[in-house]
């Protein structure tokens, strides 16, 4: 009987990986940096652009129409996956980065000098730096909740931190370091007791797990596009409409007004009073066909397929003598960061890469975490449901190979 586990019914629809590298089969890893686009989402592209490219929002001409339709579709298919009230909580950004931004820049007329703003200490700098400078200017002081020794977030210091003077907790869904699935839920519960405002980072999660803003009960929460199977330069930031109403623009310009005078300049309502100029139509065009993908198959045959398949890595990777995994929660994603005795986790994927096998070393874009762990850098490798247990084999024995190299 075939083993399911390397046979996943999804690797057809993506082509890149179809592919060699370095004379070996591709054994892309990498699915926590960006992930790769199923045919359906190129062919959408290549639609757009040959068919219907126009700008959107301003045209009276036919494709001008065409590709606004196509564009504000895609809002109704984000509203639908993360399950918000309205399409009008969905702004289109260029990213997880620019969502954070955007609320962190956003919110500046509403902080105070006394106020608090929790992060954790397993942020990615995305969702560190915007508040710190929200800080600098505002007179806020940045909180930080720590971590336990198996890399979960510190409940009990985090209530500890959250108070009356608590204004905001911005705290991400997954670690992109330690593919620890954080209970937000119960974290959002605590914040929203002493009124703080809250925001998930879900860069992480939104590919990988049930993401619904009601359930979470999230003021804010962001994504990226190129996460999620679709193209790079697109994201969202998901807001709850009254406190959209009440934010101030990001950026200023055209598409987000109502009026304009050289006296005066009335905004558009949300989402486009945060929607300021020619958006990346492609880019969300290609958004909206990745989630139409995703619907052809169930969330839960994929994540189970992706569990599985993360068991079988964390097992292979624990038989290697002289490796260490970093971080052991109990409630892991696709992702698993790893050390090796005397070999730095660049040279390591220097060499995996000479057997074609891609994944990530550094420090991740979060560098107070890897300050706590004690470690320069980390190898991370991340899957998604078109891998195979052949993907990971191919990486155990570059591992072994690359132990041969060093030894
Ligand atoms: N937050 C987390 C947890 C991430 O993993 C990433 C991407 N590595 C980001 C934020 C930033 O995403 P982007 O670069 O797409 O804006």
């Amino acid at each position: 009987m075939k083993d399911i586990l390397n046979n996943s019914p999804y690797r057809k629809d993506f082509p890149i990986l179809n592919q060699e590298v370095n004379g070996y089969p591709l054994a892309y890893l990498d699915n926590a940096a960006s992930t790769q686009k199923p045919q359906a989402v190129i062919d959408s592209i290549l639609h757009y652009e040959t068919k219907i490219h126009s700008n959107v929002h301003r045209g009276i001409h036919k494709l001008s129409h065409l590709a606004s339709d196509a564009y504000e579709d895609v809002r109704c298919k984000v509203a639908q996956l993360i399950n918000s009230l309205s399409r009008n909580e969905i702004i289109f950004t260029k990213g997880t980065t620019e969502s954070i931004n955007l609320v962190a820049s956003s919110l500046a007329p509403l902080i105070q000098k006394n106020n608090e703003i929790i992060i954790s200490s397993m942020e990615h700098h995305a969702n560190i730096v915007p508040w710190q400078i929200l800080c600098q200017k505002t007179g806020a002081k940045l909180l930080v909740c720590p971590i336990t020794e198996n890399g979960e977030l510190n409940l009990i210091e985090l209530d500890k931190l959250i108070s009356s003077q608590t204004k905001m907790v911005a705290i991400t869904h997954i670690s992109n370091v330690l593919g620890t699935i954080n209970p937000i839920q119960k974290i959002l519960k605590r914040a929203h007791h002493v009124g703080a405002y809250t925001f998930v980072d879900a860069a992480q999660s939104i590919a990988h797990m049930n993401v619904d803003v009601q359930k979470l009960n999230c003021d804010f929460l962001a994504f990226s596009s190129h996460k999620l199977h679709g193209p790079t330069g697109t994201g969202v930031l998901y807001g709850k409409i009254a406190l959209l109403n009440e934010l101030s623009p990001y950026q200023t310009g055209g598409d987000m007004i109502k009026t304009v005078s050289f006296s005066e300049t009335t905004f558009n309502a949300p989402p486009y009073k945060f929607e300021a100029g020619t958006p990346n139509i492609q880019g969300v065009i290609g958004m909206g066909a990745a989630i139409d993908y995703l619907a052809t198959s169930t969330q839960e045959e994929r994540y189970s397929y992706e569990k599985a398949l993360t068991t079988y890595l964390v097992n292979c990777l624990q038989s290697i003598s002289g490796l260490r995994i970093i971080g052991n929660p109990e409630y892991r994603s696709a992702i698993v960061s790893f050390v090796m005795d005397e070999i730095h986790p660049h040279d390591l994927a220097t060499i995996l890469d000479e057997y074609g096998v891609a994944i990530r070393a550094g420090h991740h874009c979060a560098m107070p975490l890897m300050e706590i762990l004690g470690l320069p850098a980390t190898a991370r490798a991340s899957i998604s449901f078109y891998n195979n247990k052949n993907d990971i084999d191919q990486l155990c024995n570059a591992i072994e190979q690359a132990k041969r190299i060093f030894s």
